[in-house]
């Protein structure tokens, strides 16, 4: 029970910092529950504020702490939800809870919500010609300047007459009262799809369909709230699903959150839902400010709008019924955030849900094995769309040995067989893709001669290239100098793999001249619109080969490609992570579900050195069944999560040595706690150097733990929260929290 709460008096986003420490009364003390609305003293008036935190450790002198009043007990209102959710991350995540409501509550813009004025011509072209001539001869010309831009624009920017144009505020009014322009001010919030068209909507669910619907909204209407997982190949028809649910959810004034990876965020997923559901959508994405987000979420609040539809942070949209959620692509590392709290939006979208008597639904072609697993336990319930809707046939997949490439003479970044398809496309003028499967930084080093990929003897993961001929396993801290010839078959061509996009192109374009190539990757999509760009001048064929990172394999319908080659599929399967073999299949299989979309059958390439790895055969085979085993088989013998639960913490200074002794120590405290601890195995490893050891002068060391229960890692962090806290050697030292990572630090 404890006898301080923390309390934000005011919910205005800038004061969130802000927290004051109260006195919890006894008869309250059972009561109170982060997230709640309580009435406070607060200098001579009686105020409202919100519990966040609910502590033993007194910040302030004791006798001078007010008490809390009372809890407002009528409506919860939805903050109160969401700051029970910051309070829940907060736990489940690490961080502070200043980070944590700062994640789930929309920060308000500084500048007030501005009206948006436009002024436009208010009489027919002709008339204001004659007008302008008169204006002319007056010698008006300030008038006469805006009148002319006018007739060119028929519609300007206050901003851009008064700024550019030079026509003060006043003369616009005048010619307004002269009924010669008309001033138009624009809808208080903006709504990014307001001005799309509506099409309408018809389509009957096909017998697959329907029974997953069926199957959720008879929970649904029995107030049961579950977790469901749809698994159903790309162009199975699950948005379709999703939408079902959606207009159920919405016909009972409830409302729905939609969260889609952005990079599949197109105009395409936005118009079927637009012609759908019309503009009670709301769309949010990541190159919005954070006033355009502000506004889409007062929306919401406001009940202008029950669906919301964007990436992981448009999971906290604040509704006040919220019925349904739902995660397409689950299996995406995007729904993981990489800022503290480093929450997973699944498992917070299922507290959310939790909070407000709403379902969650998961959808993917390739779930993740952590879901899938859960939906083998029967913790979510498994959904299956087998077919596809429009009968088309997955395409044809072959797999190229590149060690046998090399041993014919052919050191090409392309084998002898894509370059003979790529040829025939070419010729028949179908189009190409070309996928690169790279991913962060962290080089392995394998043999181009045999394959062999230099491992951490303990831990099954890739070794990783350091400065100074340095590898180094970042699970365990194993360390070794980097081999000059195979261990295996004493080949020379031992080394990192570091070909990238660009050089790809170079090759494309020397080996086929006649091609017209786009590339696509973080270089050629920096700017705003770069990436739909490009994806859209392929769709029009402005082009015959498209080369690009996993940014390529999603989002766009390419009906024109028969070819997708994959150059090499080995290297994302020798990245230093336990989930590489899961992300090689996920992005095997979704590489080759581009090609064939069309009328066209499709023809699928993947050039690897370990063709005989499973993540490889099972995607040729698209056996995500047979994948799950063997990758279930891996993480159990290793501890690794799902079976096993994973925390590593992260500890960062500017000094070397405080970092090493403070990171040992850390480490020390907390093998200790795990050797009282009464619960279950625990193991612990480390510290170690980062992945990326050193950032901008910080250096980075890790702690792994292991355990079988969540929970347990959960008190772990807390034991470890509290050894630094407070404590002088750790003032310096940076501590971060990581829960079953993806990428990691
Ligand atoms: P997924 O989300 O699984 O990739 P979609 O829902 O996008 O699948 O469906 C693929 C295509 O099939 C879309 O063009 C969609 O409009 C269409 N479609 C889906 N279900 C049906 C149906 N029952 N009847 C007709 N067309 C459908
Ligand atoms: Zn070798
Ligand atoms: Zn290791």
């Amino acid at each position: 029970m404890a006898q301080f709460a923390n309390i934000i008096v005011d919910i205005s986003q800038e004061k969130l910092d802000k927290t004051f420490q109260y006195r919890v009364p006894p008869r309250l003390e059972k009561r109170l529950e982060i997230g709640m609305q309580v009435y406070i003293p607060f200098g001579n008036r009686r105020l409202t504020g919100y519990v966040i935190e609910l502590t033993d450790t007194a910040e302030y002198d004791i006798a001078k702490l007010k008490e809390i009043q009372g809890i407002v007990s009528e409506s919860i209102p939805i903050e109160s939800h969401l700051i029970a959710l910051a309070g829940w991350m907060r736990q489940n995540y690490g961080g502070t809870m200043n980070q944590a409501l700062k994640t789930v509550i929309p920060v308000k813009e500084k500048k007030k919500v501005q009206e948006h004025k436009r002024v436009r011509l208010a009489m027919h072209p002709v008339e204001a010609k004659s007008e302008l001539a008169e204006l002319i001869r007056k010698h008006s010309t300030a008038r006469a300047r805006l009148l002319e831009e006018l007739l060119k624009e028929q519609e300007l920017e206050w901003e851009v007459i008064t700024g550019k144009l030079g026509v003060s505020g006043s003369v616009i009014r005048a010619m307004e009262e002269l009924g010669i322009v008309r001033v138009v001010a624009e809808t208080k919030y903006r709504n990014p799809i307001k001005n799309l068209k509506q099409k309408g909507y018809d389509i009957t669910l096909n017998e697959e369909q329907q029974q997953a619907v069926d199957a959720v909204l008879a929970d649904y209407d029995a107030g049961v709230c579950g977790t469901y997982l749809v698994k159903g190949v790309t162009g199975s028809g699950k948005t379709e699903v999703y939408m079902e649910l959606i207009a159920h959810v919405v016909a009972q004034k409830r409302q729905a959150i939609v969260l889609i990876p952005e990079i599949a965020l197109t105009y395409q997923t936005v118009m079927r839902f637009y012609n759908r559901f019309g503009d009670r959508v709301s769309i949010l994405n990541s190159r919005m400010s954070a006033g355009e987000r502000y506004d889409q979420f007062l929306r919401a609040k406001n009940g202008e709008t029950d669906i919301v539809i964007g990436p992981r942070s448009a999971l906290f949209a604040p509704f006040p019924d919220l019925g349904l959620i739902i995660i397409d692509e689950e299996h995406e590392t995007s729904y993981k955030s990489e800022t503290v709290p480093r929450y997973h939006a699944r498992e917070t979208a299922i507290e959310r849900a939790k909070m407000a008597e709403a379902s969650v639904v998961l959808g993917s072609a390739t779930p993740s094995v952590d879901s899938f697993y859960k939906a083998k336990s029967g913790e979510y319930r498994l959904l299956e769309l087998k077919q596809r809707v429009r009968e088309k046939p997955l395409p044809a997949c072959e797999v190229v040995d590149l060690r046998e490439e090399l041993k014919r003479g052919n050191r090409s970044i392309l084998s002898d067989r894509l370059t003979e398809l790529m040829e025939d496309r070419l010729a028949k003028g179908q189009q190409i893709m070309l996928f690169i499967n790279r991913r962060g930084l962290s080089g392995f080093v394998s043999c181009r001669a045999c394959g062999h990929v230099i491992k951490c003897p303990h831990c099954d993961v890739s070794l990783s290239q350091h400065s100074g001929a340095k590898m180094i396993c970042h699970y365990c801290g194993y360390e070794q100098p980097e081999p000059a010839v195979c261990p295996s078959c004493g080949s020379k061509h031992i080394s990192g793999f570091r070909a990238g996009t660009q050089k790809i192109e170079l090759v494309v374009r020397q080996r086929f001249p006649q091609a017209r190539v786009l590339r696509m990757d973080t270089d050629t999509t920096r700017n705003k619109e770069g990436h739909e760009q490009i994806l859209s001048a392929f769709a029009n064929q402005e082009a015959d080969i498209l080369i690009g990172t996993q940014m390529i394999v999603k989002g766009h319908d390419f009906p024109q490609v028969t070819l997708v080659g994959v150059l090499a599929a080995d290297l994302s399967l020798h990245v230093s992570d336990y989930r590489a073999s899961e992300r090689t299949f996920q992005l095997l299989t979704q590489a080759a579900g581009r090609a064939g979309r069309g009328q066209l059958p499709g023809a699928v390439v993947i050039q690897t050195y370990d063709p005989g790895h499973y993540s490889i055969e099972n995607a040729k085979m698209q056996d995500y069944e047979s994948f799950y085993c063997q990758e279930m088989e891996y993480r159990s013998i290793l501890c690794y999560p799902p079976v096993w639960n994973m925390l590593s913490v992260l500890c960062a200074s500017k000094t070397e040595e405080e970092v090493s002794q403070g990171a040992k120590r850390l480490a020390e405290q907390m093998e200790e706690y795990i050797d009282l601890h009464p619960k279950g195995k625990m193991y612990l490893f480390g510290p170690t150097d980062a992945a990326v050891a050193k950032v901008n002068d910080v250096y980075r060391k890790v702690i792994y733990i292991k355990a079988k229960d969540y929970q347990t890692l959960v008190e772990a962090k807390d034991g470890a929260e509290r050894f630094v806290r407070g404590n002088g050697d750790y003032k310096d030292i940076a501590i971060q929290f990581d829960f079953n990572p993806v990428g990691g630090f």
